[in-house]
């Protein structure tokens, strides 16, 4: 099995009991790996139980999984996954993270670690090659990721090689509905609250280290894949401006656009604002890059805030996401006000991006009138009050006062507070939006609302495509799609999925590094690892079985049609701005997306599309659940 180790761990925290079992080789060629392999695990063990399982019962299981990419050295494919129910959305839920993680992982000779169970105390779990643990953590239990990172890095050092940590924080322990879990302190698994399952799970802690290594099957092939894509990065204008400001490097253009958005998603336009929180703005704060595991672009930021009300100590900076779900959408024009919320936010464990929607929600709320200081306990919310929104980060991480309602996320808040305020919620199926505008790429709108894990812009690469960063001749998109309309948008969302699904989640390749892949480059480089040789429809057959076997977890938790909606916050034409007047037809979009993926108006895939794609027994299910 090239490109894989051909284990997984296997952890039952209620018992203890930890074994390794195998990795099936029908797993690889119908799932590939990341979370293609992680839903097949995920439906397979919950089996007739999937319907009703709460994701905070021990039940769920935690699965994290790498990809055969994963402790290669081809550029940019350093991410792995967390795959569990989520506790925000109710459904699948997944998150990816950068760093080191997965080629520890894999070094320690394990593709995946399945946890099951939940502990009755707190624990930490140690994965080795020769040994795992289950060690006690309630001495770390309530401490903050990065200091229960130095401390297990310290602890479980090998000389001066470090172990690779993920940790949850107080967010997590407290189940914070979009709590992240934090990857050496400057990667994290943000999106749908794995770090609030982890927490339910009394599982404080994953340290693991390794020293093996992976072969691919075909050396000479990989080597001439890798020195190809290693000369495309460094002739490369978007790889050369990642490094130089980060993934914020396009928001300046993204503004022009109106691919920004400003004041919970009511302002077309921030010229102040942007010019205080672009790239170059940035650079106030700017000490230093960081890359993650054999990646060349070193997109990372390094900051720290010297002096003043912000003051915040060297570590990891803020992201694009991040900087526009508080900076734009709070309007908060200050990056060293910025650079704090992240570093608060990175150290409780808290999603950036809905942490920052669900306060731009409340303050757009209480603008309004529609919440008022006894709901708040007593705090005025304005925008761009930088000092207030810490203050609530602080109480959502333990759920004290206000922070009590804003840890359950925007949708929920809307629900309590109801008439009105439904309106101002950004969630597509409870989870917030990120920070792509669809009034400006109407392909985004669709991506999003017909997205598994709620709203999302990284499971397909239908981004990169209709922003004309990345072009996938050969496999049926075109090479230009006008943002602004909402015409081939269907058949290019469908077909960024399914290669999306293989591509990005799958085999884990980095959406923004992987934006230098063509399908040529993919192909042979997934064919040199694995030593199978992919066909672009075998890619496309495959990610299409993952998106399918995903949509169906959904459909059998109760989501159908009805969950791919966009909110009306999301559609609104605005009157200024680069988007100005546009407004994405989710009718006709969506009606010729059920038709190419052969859905009933109920959001069901027909009998002929499962068995199609050899899903027979989930379409069994299926039609189960709907007598
Ligand atoms: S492009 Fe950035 S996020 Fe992606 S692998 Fe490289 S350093 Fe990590």
């Amino acid at each position: 099995m090239n490109g894989y180790c051909g284990k997984l761990l296997k952890v039952d925290l209620g018992s203890g009991i930890m074994e390794s079992v195998p990795l099936s080789m029908e797993l690889t060629e119908n799932y590939l790996g990341g979370s293609g392999i992680g839903a097949r695990l995920l439906y397979d063990l919950l089996g007739d139980k999937l319907k009703e399982t709460d994701p905070f019962s021990p039940e769920n299981p935690l699965i994290f999984m790498t990809g055969p990419f994963s402790g290669t050295t081809l550029p940019s494919t350093a991410r792995m996954t967390v795959n569990a129910l989520s506790p925000l959305t109710g459904l699948w839920g997944e998150a990816n993270v950068g760093g080191y993680l997965g080629a520890q992982l894999k070094f320690a000779g394990y593709d995946g670690v399945i946890i099951t169970g939940a502990s009755s105390k707190p624990v930490y779990l140690c994965i080795g090659a020769d040994k795992s643990d289950l060690l006690p953590a309630s001495e770390l239990w309530g401490k903050e990721t990065f200091e229960t990172t130095d401390l297990l890095q310290v602890r479980h050092a090998a000389g001066s090689r470090k172990p690779a940590v993920a940790v949850i924080g107080p967010a997590g322990e407290n189940r914070v509905l979009y709590a992240s879990i934090a990857h050496n302190k400057g990667h994290h698994f943000g999106r749908s609250g794995m770090g609030a399952v982890m927490g339910a799970k009394n599982l404080k802690a994953l340290v693991v280290s390794g020293s093996g290594k992976i072969e691919p099957a075909d050396l000479e092939t990989y080597n001439m894949v890798r020195q190809r894509l290693a000369g495309k990065m460094k002739e490369s204008m978007l790889a050369q401006v990642l490094n130089l400001f980060g993934t914020n490097c396009g928001t300046d253009m993204g503004h022009m656009s109106g691919d920004v958005p400003i004041k919970n998603w009511q302002q077309g336009e921030w010229y102040d604002g942007i010019s205080a929180l672009n790239g170059v703005a940035f650079d106030s704060v700017l000490t230093g890059r960081a890359t993650c595991y054999a990646c060349p672009i070193a997109c990372k930021r390094v900051v720290e805030v010297k002096e003043g009300l912000f003051k915040t100590e060297e570590g990891p900076g803020p992201e694009y996401e991040t900087i526009t779900s508080f900076g734009t959408m709070c309007l908060i024009p200050d990056a060293a006000a910025v650079s704090k919320l992240n570093d608060r936010c990175n150290r409780l464990g808290l999603d950036t991006i809905s942490c920052g929607c669900t306060v731009a929600f409340a303050i757009d709320c209480f603008e309004k009138g529609l919440l008022g200081t006894a709901d708040t306990g007593g705090l005025d919310l304005k925008w761009g009050d930088a000092e207030t929104v810490l203050k609530l980060i602080e109480q959502i991480a333990v759920r004290a006062g206000f922070g009590a309602d804003l840890a359950l996320g925007s949708f929920r808040l809307a629900e309590k507070l109801g008439g009105e305020a439904l309106n101002y919620q950004s969630t597509v199926k409870k989870m917030e939006a990120p920070m792509h505008d669809p009034r400006a790429y109407h392909g985004m709108g669709l991506a999003y609302a017909t997205s598994i894990r709620g709203a999302c812009h990284e499971s397909g690469v239908s981004m990169a495509v209709e922003h004309g960063t990345m072009t996938l001749d050969g496999i049926g998109l075109e090479s230009a799609y006008p943002g602004q309309s909402s015409e081939n948008k269907a058949r290019l969302v469908q077909l960024s999925q399914d290669f999306g699904m293989v591509f990005s989640t799958g085999a884990l390749v980095c959406n923004l590094g992987g934006m230098i892949y063509d399908q040529q480059d993919f192909r042979e480089a997934l064919s040199a690892v694995t030593g199978r040789s992919w066909t672009l429809e075998e890619i496309l057959r495959c990610g299409r079985r993952i998106w399918m076997l995903k949509r169906a977890i959904n459909l059998l938790r109760g989501a159908g049609a009805e969950e791919d909606r966009l909110p009306k916050l999301l559609t609104a034409a605005l009157e200024e701005g680069g988007a100005a007047g546009s407004q994405p037809d989710m009718d006709k979009m969506l009606m010729e997306f059920y038709e190419l993926r052969g859905f009933d108006a109920a959001g069901y895939p027909t009998a002929e599309v499962m068995c199609g794609l050899g899903l027979e027994d989930v379409l069994e299910s299926l039609i189960k659940s709907r007598k």
